[in-house]
């Protein structure tokens, strides 16, 4: 009968492919929120006395994030705010929002609802139907992170905590690679770097934590999450790129690993060659952060009324 390598226990649930370890329920839990914990400490993500607001959409990802940050907040040595973005997308994201809701109550956080609708206009669906040229994630991604930038800045929090995980990761790396987009590829790492004040510095804790032992840790902690997915998602690239990196690290189990790693020892190499040094200024109607007099969110918001 298998035993949990740290503890003996035979009800044993997670066998780690990538370094044949085998754990028990509580050992995984443990040893996923001490793995996490010293991700945090080692790359110095945050500071004590920090604010940190979490990016809740309510699935696994921001779920996980916001239960394992607030052993800190629990701590005395951060404080939370959790902000969910409501995009506007019908018959999905309700039930996010809901979700979300449920989890910052439990723990006690503070938590605001924010909407594409209140902020930008428009809802997600609504920008959609007049649109036929763009695709919904490149008008989601811009104003997701614009209203986050901004909600930040009103909150006064000092970082942004989104529950991007080793898959992801090793996704963005990937697809980066394949289409050549090496300015896009400086850009990649636990942590953003942008000198410039008007960003508030964004921060992955589940950087190496992969998708599966994410899943296998709200499930063990009884967690409610959302697990529907997004019904504009579709068949995009990153979704293929996802689909191989799976099957793939069936076989080589630790090829997300070896990705990341590779990439982390490249990068500086990559941002001293290839990272665009033009200085940010700031946008001519919003006053947030721009590269050019316009940001880009506004320039989708100015298209509209012409
Ligand atoms: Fe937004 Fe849905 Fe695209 Fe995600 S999949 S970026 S929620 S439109
Ligand atoms: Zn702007």
């Amino acid at each position: 009968m298998e035993k949990c390598h740290k503890c003996g226990n035979t009800n044993t649930i997670v066998r780690r492919k990538q370094s044949g370890q085998i754990l028990c329920q509580e050992c995984f839990v443990e040893s996923i929120q001490e793995k996490v914990l010293k991700d945090i400490r080692r790359q110095k993500l945050i500071e004590k006395g920090d604010k940190v607001l979490v990016a809740l959409s309510g699935g696994k990802d921001s779920v996980m994030v916001l239960h394992i940050l607030n052993n800190l907040r629990n701590r005395r040595i951060i404080d939370l705010v959790a902000v969910t973005i409501d995009e506007g997308i019908s018959g999905y994201r309700e039930e996010g929002v809901r979700i979300a809701a449920q989890n910052a109550e439990t723990l006690g956080i503070e938590h605001r609802i924010v909407s594409f609708k209140e902020y930008v206009g428009r809802s997600l669906d609504e920008i959609m139907s007049d649109s036929n040229d763009r695709n919904a994630c490149t008008y989601c991604g811009v104003f997701r992170r614009w209203i986050l930038n901004k909600v930040a800045k009103e909150e006064g929090a000092t970082k942004i905590a989104t529950g991007h995980n080793l898959d992801d990761e090793t996704q963005s790396i990937l697809m980066n690679y394949l289409e050549g987009n090496i300015h896009n590829l400086t850009r990649i790492g636990i942590r953003s770097e942008s000198k410039y004040e008007g960003f508030t510095v964004k921060i992955k804790p589940l950087r190496e934590i992969p998708e599966k032992e994410i899943a296998t840790y709200v499930l063990a902690c009884g967690l409610p999450v959302h697990l529907a997915g997004c019904p504009y998602a579709g068949d995009s690239f990153r979704a293929k790129v996802g689909v191989f990196l799976k099957e793939i690290s069936k076989e080589h189990p630790t090829i997300m690993y070896s990705t990341l790693r590779g990439f982390d020892k490249i990068k500086p190499v990559l941002k001293e060659k290839f990272s665009q040094k033009g200085s940010m200024g700031v946008c001519q109607e919003c006053d947030e952060p721009a590269a050019g007099k316009i940001c880009k969110a506004c320039s989708f918001r100015l298209s509209w009324n012409q």
